[in-house]
């Protein structure tokens, strides 16, 4: 990696966060600056105890006032409504990681980008709710979006392999979820423990019950339209039960362009903290 990056986890005790915490942990030069946690204090105390990072931000308003991390000198903790915007925006910060999930994210994601500043986004859901926004902003302040999705991961490198004017359409795979086989009458009979058993992927709750509907795949159709500039006619979707072609970028001349590796959300974290570069890390290999 050409230069060090310094990283702040907006969502650190998620699915997400702590994939990324394996990540930093096994890259020379990636260093934690910022951590958030919700509703579990003790893991980001834990979280907070290893890193040391410069900022932590407890977000819920219930239990934030009393969050302390004595002993921890280097460490601010920050409280208040406006704690994860001051975070973000802090000049100590390269990468902000967007791994809150839901629309909770919008407004820290918001302020990293007003900032200027790279954000892996993993979180969806601002983008489907802000996406044009979002993106008419990031071309004001400079900033940079990496996506985190895997899907879109896969569509962010393979279009490397061309000019965006070149592109005629990009498919986005789906794994189907855990009820693809079941048909409509025996669909009416699972339970919420079936749809957050997910086949493939280890997730947040959210998202396990949206892939689970397939509800995810239409937030991502969404997500890709606004961070590749497309029309909604140059997205399709096909079931890829295996789940190792991540997504494909098919060009003006025929040639389809695919990423593909064993289905692991460290990758496509690793590649959004360091890209341009690629390095080894902890990610299986195909
Ligand atoms: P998790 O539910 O595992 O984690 C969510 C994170 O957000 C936790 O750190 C949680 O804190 C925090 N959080 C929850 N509610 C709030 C709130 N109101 N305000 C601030 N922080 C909050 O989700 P995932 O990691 O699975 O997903 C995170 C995002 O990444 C989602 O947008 C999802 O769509 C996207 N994504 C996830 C993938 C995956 O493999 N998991 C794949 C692709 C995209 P705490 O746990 O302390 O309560
Ligand atoms: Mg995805």
């Amino acid at each position: 990696m050409r230069s060090n990056k310094n990283i702040a986890i907006l969502g650190s005790t998620g699915s997400i966060g702590r994939s990324a915490l394996d990540v930093i942990r096994s890259i020379e030069g990636l260093k934690v600056v910022g951590l958030s946690g919700h509703s579990q204090l003790d893991l980001l105390t834990k979280q907070a105890h290893e890193f040391e990072p410069r900022f932590v931000v407890a977000t819920n308003p219930e239990t934030r006032d009393s969050f302390k991390l004595p002993g921890l000198k280097q460490t601010e903790v920050l409280s208040g409504s406006d704690a994860l915007e001051v975070m973000v925006t802090s000049g100590e910060v390269d990468i902000v990681l967007a791994a809150i999930v839901g629309q909770a994210g919008l407004d820290s994601t918001w302020a990293a980008i007003a900032a200027g500043k790279t954000v892996a986004l993993a979180n969806k859901e601002t983008l489907v709710v802000a996406g044009n926004l979002m993106t008419e902003l990031a071309k004001s302040s400079g900033a940079t979006i990496i996506p985190v999705d895997s899907e879109h991961s896969a569509i962010f490198q393979a279009l490397a392999a061309g000019n965006a004017t070149e592109v005629r359409r990009i498919v986005l795979t789906a794994s189907g979820g855990p009820f693809r086989d079941l048909n409509s009458d025996q669909l009416k009979h699972v339970t919420v423990e079936q749809a957050l058993n997910h086949p493939i992927w280890e997730m947040g709750q959210k998202i396990s019950i949206d892939s689970a509907t397939m509800m995810n795949k239409s937030l991502e159709i969404i997500e890709a339209r606004w961070l590749f500039g497309l029309r909604h006619d140059q997205i399709d979707v096909v079931i890829h039960p295996q789940s190792i072609v991540h997504s494909l970028v098919e060009f003006q001349d025929g040639s389809v362009i695919a990423q593909l590796s064993p289905p692991n959300m460290k990758l496509p974290i690793q590649y959004a903290f360091t890209y341009p570069d690629r390095v080894a890390g902890v990610c299986p290999r195909l």
